[in-house]
């Protein structure tokens, strides 16, 4: 899950991970309040949406007075970003975020993140803040500090010191990055973070350390221990399928093919759409029904993937073990009545009471495909939305 920067340094902030003064504004008239009360000279107004690289899309504006704060809050809200993150479509703005000016004097990048090589905890560093860390990583990959970390114990001083003297921190410096990290560290375990991103980490002129801007993903599965991050998902910025999806409690992830694949079991999941590409085909989403579906939630499951434009055909592929085949015919023939079936569907079901499923699906008098193994149902769904029939 992701948080917008105002909330992470709201969590940084709770760790004693120094930020700069600032609130979050819905309206003009509310940006105004908050500059007042923020000392000048300079005020920076941010565009909250879930995506980076803001900065050079002229969604970070540099203001001089509170006048201008206005003006800009007012032309960046209502307004689509569009950054390289975001896809050409952009992002609307519906929040800014106004925080005071930092009189920057280096710009630093530090993150901590869940290593997978390891299994442990990867900090990077850099001395090249401010840009695009993938493109500092491509291109010098000698500007890059990287250290792992044990999962199991938190980060030891010296190991941070050792980062602030690659980083060329001034002695007076060192001591404060060392706490900053720290902090960090201590955040990013008890907060189950997956990504805690620090860019910049200013130096300002004055020798103090500053996160000037956050990026922070958390662990779904452990989200039930953090009710307050759970609040602050913002579901404007979610995938309107994604999202009605974990209302009912499916495991909906959208991908870039063209067929939709309802499953149970993400195992079966990874199988059914390694064999649908296998078969030339690209899967539209992976939808996972997992667990004691009822006829219920597979109709649900069903139309969420009819719902989407980009599917041109739907392959069922469902082992009823605890779930019965029956009822999830059952759901597949409601639903396909419901939406009015207008693209190829093959349906493969297998376990307990298949006979009956089959038999429903047969008896329905809708143009349901049946297929018996994995690779024919495969074979049959790509043939069927590739025009070959
Ligand atoms: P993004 O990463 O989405 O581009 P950032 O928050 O990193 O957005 O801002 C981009 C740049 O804007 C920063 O690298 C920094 O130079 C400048 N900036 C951001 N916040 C402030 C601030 N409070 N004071 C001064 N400059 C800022
Ligand atoms: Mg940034």
């Amino acid at each position: 899950m992701n948080i917008h920067e105002y909330q992470a340094k709201q969590l940084l902030r709770r760790y004693g991970v120094p930020v700069p003064r600032g609130e979050v504004a819905h309206n003009p008239a509310e940006a105004e309040t908050i500059a007042e009360e923020l000392d000048g000279p300079v005020w920076v107004v941010k565009a909250q949406i879930h995506a980076g690289g803001r900065g050079k899309a002229g969604g970070v504006k540099i203001c001089r007075s509170v006048k201008e704060v206005v003006a800009s809050a007012d032309k960046l809200l209502g307004s689509r970003l569009v950054t390289h993150q975001t896809g050409p479509q952009g992002k609307e703005v519906k929040k800014v975020y106004i925080e005071q000016g930092s009189d920057i004097a280096r710009e630093l990048y530090v993150a901590q993140l869940i290593d997978r090589k390891t299994g442990g905890v990867a900090v990077i560093a850099s001395t090249e803040g401010g840009m695009d860390i993938e493109e500092v990583a491509a291109k010098h990959p000698d500007k890059i500090i990287h250290l792992s970390l044990s999962p199991a114990t938190p980060m030891r001083a010296f190991q941070a010191r050792n980062i602030a003297f690659q980083l060329d921190l001034k002695e007076r410096e060192v001591h404060k990055f060392v706490r900053l990290l720290m902090s960090m560290n201590k955040a990013f375990r008890e907060l189950d973070a997956t990504l805690v991103e620090i860019n910049p980490l200013v130096v300002t002129k004055s020798n103090r350390l500053i996160a000037l801007d956050c990026k922070m993903t958390f662990d779904e599965n452990a989200l039930f221990r953090h009710h307050d991050i759970q609040d602050m998902r913002d579901e404007h910025e979610m995938d309107p399928l994604e999202l009605e999806a974990s209302r009912h409690d499916l495991n909906y992830v959208k991908l870039e093919g063209d067929i939709g694949c309802m499953v149970n079991g993400a195992g079966l999941a990874m199988a059914t759409m390694d064999i649908i590409q296998h078969y030339g085909g690209q899967p539209a989403n992976f939808m996972d029904i997992a667990g004691a579906a009822t006829k219920e939630r597979v109709a649900c499951a069903f139309k969420l993937i009819f719902n989407d434009p980009g599917v041109k055909g739907i392959l069922v592929n469902v082992f009823g073990g605890m779930m019965r085949c029956n009822s999830i015919a059952e759901g597949i023939v409601g639903a396909a009545r419901e939406v009015g079936l207008d693209r190829p569907l093959v349906v493969r079901l297998e376990g307990t009471n298949v006979e009956l499923g089959r038999r429903i699906l047969q008896e329905s008098g809708l143009p349901i495909v049946t297929a018996t193994t994995l690779s024919d149902a495969a074979g049959k769904i790509v043939n069927a939305v590739q025009g070959r029939a």
